[in-house]
């Protein structure tokens, strides 16, 4: 799809002016784009006909391609329709309210904790978590789980089966230990109905949050903007979240919800751990619809998990030839603290669509970190070391074939050699070659 945008707009190259003829064939592959990521029909042609009449007629500066030209008009357009300028949330209050809602799945509980763990790192808040899912006893044990996880304490009351009482209780809760922030994880249901929207409404009514919050699945595309406009009809609420935007869902949900409820969109949820929620970015995302990538929140994320001090450690054992597989199995670490591996390749412009299909998730560490932790130390940090018969009891250590430890030590030497021509400078020529 984007080889097909890109060749589209290429077409455009060397006309002076942008004209009706030139300019059908890309609008045809802009709208395709859209749909593809799951925009609903309507709002994805009266988008392309908006930038037909933007782009029609306009000259062509000496500085760019019309083709260039087209693809800042149909980006501008994306970002505007999406919320132009980023927005925040309300901190003001003390203690702040913040109250979820949104359908059983979409992603509530996760959010809840993912929020407290950003706004305690972040903005140095001191969150409380509410446990008002008084329904299911498991959806307590998981607010527990996630507030251990993270260091937030979490209030519950499993004798107490009102939520408006659980979460005033809450608020006063969170009072008595100084925090500032109170983040209310409420209970959903698979569809929408009456009970579950008369309990949010009421909840809503009672604490009067600063911040309602409408967290929903990325991945229900269409089904996604009915649910934002039935509890938006009742809750009016301030922003919404959307969730599992991993890997490769194209986010056109962005675009419907925003031109439906008219409400921004605050944060993305890109994965199940605790780290995997960014602010959200209208360009970034009207980059990531177009089939462009997300490479600033890429290397923002990759510049944010990775330690610095490991990092001029690792350097200098590679300038000293002195690299082995104790530092490799960190450094598999570090990027796995950088979220799913998928989530994190799909970021980067061409690999999404390429990844389609193919397996790769944290399982592909585990059988490389058997392999490392069956080694002794000695052959950790001299490789050279493993001859024949310490690979056979490598293999059978770690449980895998002499044939994966082959693969693996092939791929620790390539790793290795890549390592030291970055250091010669080469890095930053890397890091221009996947910008480009
Ligand atoms: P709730 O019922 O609304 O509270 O939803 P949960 O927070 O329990 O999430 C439902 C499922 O979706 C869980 O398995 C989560 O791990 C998963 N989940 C939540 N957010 C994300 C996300 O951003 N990406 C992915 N891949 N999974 C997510
Ligand atoms: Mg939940």
């Amino acid at each position: 799809l984007s080889e097909k945008l890109d060749k589209a707009l290429h077409s455009l190259k060397g006309h002076g002016q942008i004209t009706e003829i030139n300019v059908a064939e890309t609008l045809k592959e802009v709208r395709r784009a859209l749909l593809d990521a799951d925009v609903n029909f309507k709002i994805a042609k009266e988008f392309t006909n908006k930038v037909k009449d933007k782009a029609l007629g306009q000259n062509v500066l000496t500085t760019l391609q019309p083709g260039q030209l087209m693809v800042k008009i149909v980006k501008d357009e994306l970002t505007e329709l999406m919320g132009g300028e980023t927005e925040g949330i309300d901190l003001s209050g003390n203690p702040s309210v913040i109250l979820m809602s949104g359908l059983q799945g979409s992603g509530k509980t996760t959010f809840s904790g993912k929020l407290a763990n950003f706004l305690k790192n972040k903005k140095s808040k001191k969150p409380l978590l509410v446990a008002c899912d008084v329904y299911r006893p498991a959806a307590i044990d998981q607010l527990h789980v996630v507030g251990e996880q993270i260091g937030v304490e979490v209030y519950s009351d499993r004798e107490n089966n009102d939520p408006v009482a659980i979460a005033k209780a809450g608020i006063k809760h969170a009072k008595s230990l100084g925090c500032n922030v109170v983040i209310i994880d409420t209970a959903g249901r698979l569809a929408v109905d009456e009970q579950m929207m008369n309990e949010i409404a009421n909840i809503h009514k009672a604490i009067e949050p600063q911040e309602t919050l409408f967290v929903v699945d990325a991945m229900t595309g269409q089904d996604a903007v009915n649910t934002a406009k039935a509890f938006n009809d009742v809750l009016n609420f301030d922003g919404v979240i959307l969730t599992k935007l991993d890997g490769d869902t194209r986010g056109g949900a962005a675009i419907s919800i925003k031109s439906v409820v008219n409400k921004p969109i605050k944060f993305i949820g890109t994965g199940e751990k605790m780290e995997a929620i960014d602010v959200f970015h209208p360009s970034r995302m009207a980059d990531r619809i177009l089939g462009m990538g997300d490479v600033v929140s890429l290397v923002e994320r990759a510049q944010e998990q990775f330690d610095e001090e490991q990092a001029r450690k690792i350097q200098k054992k590679i300038a000293k030839n002195k690299f082995g597989f104790d530092d490799f199995l960190s450094q598999i670490q570090q990027i796995k603290k950088m979220g799913n591996m998928k989530d994190l390749m799909g970021m980067i412009p061409g690999v999404g669509k390429a990844m389609k299909g193919l397996d790769i998730d944290d399982d592909a560490f585990k059988h490389i970190e058997a392999i490392i932790h069956s080694m002794t130390p000695d052959e950790r940090s001299t490789p050279s070391k493993l001859n024949a018969s310490r690979k056979k009891r490598i293999a059978a250590g770690s449980g895998t074939s002499i044939q994966e430890v082959n693969q693996l030590l092939k791929q620790f030497d390539q790793m290795s050699k890549m390592m030291k021509m970055m250091q010669g400078g080469g890095g930053k020529k890397m890091m221009q070659m996947m910008q480009n």
